[in-house]
């Protein structure tokens, strides 16, 4: 999948090689003497036609203008190894492989040199599924140049591949500490990880520790939703159960449009509690505040169901079925409400007329960042494996006048 973003990557981390390797480019020309050459190389119109058709997104033109290129100076490190990346992103990964092997068994490469040519061997090395080796060749960066973030980041997510939390973490923590004025980025994904830290610990039985990395988790990123789920289930689980309602009441203020996730958690609590209006209050206080909340509307008609109160079930209900008229568990509920209504013909027929152009799907979980699709929702995408991306997506009939619910 030699995507348009992809190249985009190769040719912005080659744009960061050059100019790293650029301050090194004076020394050489020193050293070896033969600074015309250099310049020759630089100037020549194949090197820069190559890089215009590289961001113009013609691989194979680069390729073409970039052979032209070495052949005039074949000592251009800067340039095999754009070459190896094109290959690569070309998916012609042994080929890739073969390129900056062998600019590592040039006698005379700098340590900043040496570095990058790894990094470039480690991505063909990912690109190719040979993720020890890959592992390896990062390690190896990062050994040469421990500031190397681009090393840092890759090996994380190798890592989270591999579900080694810990190591995970450990690169992200030290990708965050140098680029010490913006952790915009970095603090969501560590919050993310420290919530997978959290889960391990629980599986060990460490019930104290778990509970430190989901608090710590939310604490770093107030949107580290599983982090709340699984922070309330332990409190609850150490019979914590006002704790519990807290958390997850937290949930609900800082991320109204994920609340349904603990609908269920949060309505046994308050009937354990014995304060059952309190979850009629939240659906309530939810619908008030977004009037398309469809999740809110179904679990306040359950529960009215569940309170014998079925007509006002229905009424909500089928407002429910209005903003989202592909869910299967809303028409499953109004059934169960109409049965409980004995199938009086007039409500049926609205039902009906309601429901005539629904369509349903499977997969309304989208990937904001690749558009991969899911049934359920999912905190890392398996496709790009990125944090936290989902959205479901909802395919609402045109808006007319009369689908409007009467307020
Ligand atoms: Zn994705």
């Amino acid at each position: 999948m030699a995507t348009g973003s992809s190249l985009i990557l190769v040719i912005l981390f080659t744009l960061l090689a050059g100019i790293t390797i650029g301050k090194f480019w004076e020394r050489y020309k020193l050293r070896g003497g033969r600074w015309i050459d250099r310049r020759k190389t630089k100037q020549s119109p194949h090197y820069i036609l190559g890089l215009n058709f590289m961001v113009s997104n013609q691989p194979d033109l680069a390729i073409e203008e970039l052979k032209k290129a070495i052949s005039l100076d074949t000592e251009a490190i800067e340039i095999h190894m754009i070459l190896g990346n094109l290959y690569r992103e070309k998916g012609q990964v042994g080929r890739a492989i073969h390129m900056h092997q062998k600019l590592l068994q040039r006698p005379n490469l700098n340590t900043i040199e040496h570095a990058y040519v790894l990094l470039c061997l480690g991505l063909d090395f990912k690109r190719g599924g040979f993720l020890d080796r890959a592992l390896e060749a990062f390690d190896e960066v990062l050994r040469l140049d421990s500031n190397n973030r681009y090393a840092l980041i890759n090996l994380e997510k190798l890592y989270e591949e591999q579900h080694q939390w810990e190591l995970a973490h450990n690169a992200r923590e030290k990708a965050m500490a140098l680029d010490n004025n913006d952790s915009h980025e970095n603090k969501p994904i560590l919050a993310f990880l420290k919530n997978e830290l959290g889960l391990v610990a629980q599986q060990q039985q460490n019930r104290v520790e778990a509970k430190h990395y989901f608090e710590t988790a939310i604490e770093l990123s107030e949107q580290t939703i599983p982090a709340y789920l699984h922070l309330g289930d332990a409190q609850l689980i150490s019979g914590n159960v006002a704790g519990a309602a807290e958390t997850w009441e937290r949930l609900v203020d800082v991320a109204p449009d994920r609340a349904y996730l603990v609908f269920d958690r949060l309505r046994e609590i308050y009937s354990q509690l014995g304060s059952l209006n309190k979850f009629q209050t939240l659906c309530q206080d939810l619908i008030n505040a977004n009037k398309k909340d469809w999740r809110a509307r179904l679990a306040l008609g359950r529960h009215l169901l569940e309170q014998k109160d079925a007509e006002n079930a229905l009424e909500i209900l089928f407002e429910a079925i209005i903003y989202n008229p592909h869910s299967l568990s809303i028409h499953q509920t109004i059934w169960n409400v109409l049965i409980e209504l004995q199938l009086q013909s007039i409500l049926v027929k609205r039902y009906m007329e309601l429901t005539k152009k629904s369509i349903f799907y499977l997969d309304p979980h989208i990937c904001m960042q690749c558009r991969y699709r899911s049934t359920e929702l999912l905190w890392q995408c398996p496709n790009c494996h990125e944090w936290n991306t989902f959205l479901e997506e909802i395919i609402a009939p045109a808006e007319t006048e009369d689908a409007e619910p009467r307020e």
